[in-house]
C-alpha cells in the first residue's frame, strides 16, 4: 500500500529507537520492535500520518525520558495530542488490580476513557492496534497476565472494535484473547470449525463452480472465496443455542463481492434460483445496516447434496468497510477527515458513525466540569440504535427512544428549529411519537416557526439538545424570555 515512508515518518522511527535505546520486551527482543509493529498496524489500516507518527511513539512518555513537549516541538500538536490521549488510556488502566473488579467497567475507567476518546477517535484506534500486537505476543507473558490482558481483550476491545466495525480485527484479537482465556474450549471449537470445513470442501468447490457460472452468464462481475468463522464466534453462538451444533448454519460460509448494490440483488436471486433458501434465514442488512454500519445480504441454503451453506453478499466498499470499519472511513476520506479533525469538525463521518459525535460532545460537557449522567453515556455507545429514513431514502441513526425533533434536528438544526409537524410513515403525527426501527420521517416546517422552551421535553439525544439550547440562547439574548430555560430535563 505504501511505498516509501515520509522524512517525518522516519524521523519519528529515529525519535522512537532512540528514546527505547537499551529497553526489552518480555520475549527478549529490543522494546523497538513493538512501536514499530504498532506503525505497521496502523499502515495497513490505511491510517493519516499523523495516527501512524503517533503509534511510533505511543510508549515513549510512559516509558521513556521524552517528553511531550518534545514530542509537541518535533511533530506538531496533533501528534502531541494523540499520543497523550494514549498515554491517558494506560494511566487509566494502570489503576486497576483486580480485572473482575475492573470488569466490565469501573466508572472512573470508564469516564477517563471516554474523554480520551472524545477528543479524538484516533487515540482509540492507536490503542486497538497497541493491544493487537501485545495480543499476539502474549506467549512471553506469565500465564496470570496473559489472562488478564485476554480478558480485557474480550470484554472491553473487541466489543469496542466492534462498534467501529472493524470486523476483521475483532475476529483477530477475540481468537487470540478467547485462546488464552479458555485453551481447551478453543482447542475444541477449531477442531469441530476444521472438521466441518474439510467436509465441506469437495461440495463447496462445486457450489462456486455453478455459481460462477450462472453470474458469468448474466455478465455479472464477482469474486468468490471461503470465510472463516471466528472460534470465539462460535463459542458464543453456541451457548444461545444450548450448544446444538446443527442450530449453527453459517460454520460454511461463501463471501460473493460484486461491483454494485443491483448485482448484490441479482446475485441473491441467482443463488436462490440454484439451491433452496431456509426460510427466515435472508436478512438484508443492504436495506437495514448493523448498528454499526455493517452492510451485505445474507441468505442461508441447502445444497444438493444437503450441506447448509451460508453466503454473504456485498460490494466491494461495503466489503472494506466491514472489514475495516472507522479505519476505512479514514482511508477514504483521509484528507477531509482530518482536516475536519482538525478544526474540531466531525460532521464528515459516515452517517452510521455519528454516535462518536455525541460521545465527543458528552466528553466536552465532563471537561467543562459538568455533570454527565453515566448511565446515559454508557447508553450512547451501547444501547441500540436504530435507522429511520427521510423521504427522500437517507438513512438517518438515532439511539432508540429517539424522537421526531431528535431527528429534525440531526438533519439540520435550521430544520429542527422550524418544525411544525411530524408525519411519520406517511400518516400525520406528533412530536412525542418514539420513532421506531424503519420509520419513514417527514418533518414539517415553517419559516414561521421558533423553537420552544416546552420542546426540550420532546428530545431525547445531547445533540438535538445542545443545538435547541444554543438556538434558545441566542433568542433569549435577543428578548426577554418568558421564563427561564431549564437546564436538563431530569429522567
Ligand atoms: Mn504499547
Amino acid at each position: 500500500m505504501k511505498e516509501k515512508d515520509s522524512a517525518r515518518v522516519e524521523r519519528a522511527v529515529e525519535v522512537a529507537k532512540k528514546a527505547h535505546e537499551g529497553q526489552f520486551r518480555k520475549t527478549g527482543e529490543p522494546y523497538i520492535i513493538h512501536p514499530l509493529a504498532v506503525k505497521k498496524i496502523l499502515e495497513e489500516w490505511g491510517m493519516d500520518e499523523d495516527t501512524i507518527i503517533a503509534g511510533i511513539l505511543h510508549d515513549t512518555i510512559e516509558d521513556t525520558d521524552l517528553t511531550l513537549d518534545d514530542i509537541r516541538n518535533e511533530f506538531g500538536e496533533s501528534v502531541a495530542f494523540l499520543v497523550d490521549g494514549v498515554t491517558k488510556l494506560s494511566t487509566a488502566r494502570t489503576g486497576m488490580r483486580d480485572i473482575d473488579t475492573y470488569l466490565p467497567e469501573t466508572k472512573d475507567n470508564f469516564l477517563r476513557l471516554m474523554i480520551a476518546l472524545g477528543d479524538d477517535i484516533r487515540v482509540l484506534i492507536i490503542k486497538l492496534a497497541d493491544r493487537l500486537h501485545n495480543l499476539r505476543t502474549l506467549s512471553a507473558l506469565p500465564p496470570e497476565k496473559q489472562k488478564k490482558i485476554a480478558k480485557e481483550s474480550l470484554e472491553v476491545f473487541a466489543p469496542l472494535a466492534d462498534r467501529l466495525n472493524m470486523g476483521r480485527l475483532r475476529v483477530e484479537m477475540a481468537d487470540l484473547a478467547f485462546k488464552y482465556v479458555d485453551p481447551k474450549r478453543f482447542e475444541e471449537l477449531s477442531n469441530i470449525i476444521e472438521k466441518y470445513n474439510k467436509s465441506a470442501e469437495r461440495s463447496l468447490k462445486q457450489i462456486e463452480k455453478e455459481i460462477g457460472d450462472a453470474l458469468k452468464k448474466e455478465k455479472i462481475k464477482f469474486e468468490i472465496s471461503g470465510r472463516v468463522k471466528s472460534v470465539y464466534s462460535l463459542h458464543k453462538k453456541l451457548a444461545k443455542h444450548n450448544q446444538n451444533i446443527n442450530e449453527i448454519y453459517d460454520l460454511t460460509a461463501l463471501r460473493i463481492i460484486v461491483d454494485d448494490v443491483t448485482d448484490c440483488y441479482l446475485t441473491l436471486g441467482i443463488i436462490h434460483s440454484l439451491y433452496r433458501p431456509m426460510a427466515g434465514r435472508i436478512k438484508d442488512y443492504i436495506a437495514t445496516p448493523k448498528q454499526n454500519g455493517y452492510q451485505s445480504i445474507h441468505t442461508t441454503v441447502i445444497t444438493k447434496d444437503k450441506h447448509v451453506v451460508e453466503f454473504q453478499i456485498r460490494t466491494r466498499e461495503m466489503h472494506e468497510y466491514a472489514e475495516r470499519g472507522l479505519a476505512a472511513s479514514f482511508y477514504y476520506n483521509e484528507q477531509k477527515l482530518t482536516e475536519n479533525y482538525k478544526k474540531g469538525k466531525i460532521e464528515h463521518l459516515p452517517t452510521n458513525l455519528l454516535w462518536i459525535t455525541e460521545l465527543q460532545m458528552t466528553a466536552a460537557r465532563l471537561r467543562e466540569g459538568k455533570k454527565v449522567d453515566l448511565k446515559k453515556l454508557k447508553l450512547n455507545l451501547f444501547a441500540d440504535k436504530i435507522f429511520v429514513y427521510t423521504p427522500k431514502g437517507d438513512i438517518i441513526d438515532l439511539p432508540k427512544g429517539a424522537l421526531p425533533l431528535d431527528f429534525a434536528y440531526r438533519l439540520h438544526s435550521e430544520i429542527g428549529d422550524h418544525v411544525v409537524g411530524v408525519k411519520i410513515n406517511g400518516k400525520m403525527s406528533n412530536l412525542n411519537k418514539k420513532l421506531e426501527q424503519g420509520d419513514i420521517v417527514e418533518i414539517l416546517t415553517s419559516k414561521n416557526q421558533t423553537p420552544k422552551v416546552s420542546w426540550l421535553e420532546k428530545i431525547f439525544t445531547p445533540h438535538a439538545r445542545h443545538k435547541l439550547l444554543h438556538t434558545l440562547n441566542d433568542n433569549s439574548r435577543n428578548s426577554t424570555p418568558e421564563r427561564p430555560i431549564p437546564p436538563t430535563r431530569k429522567k
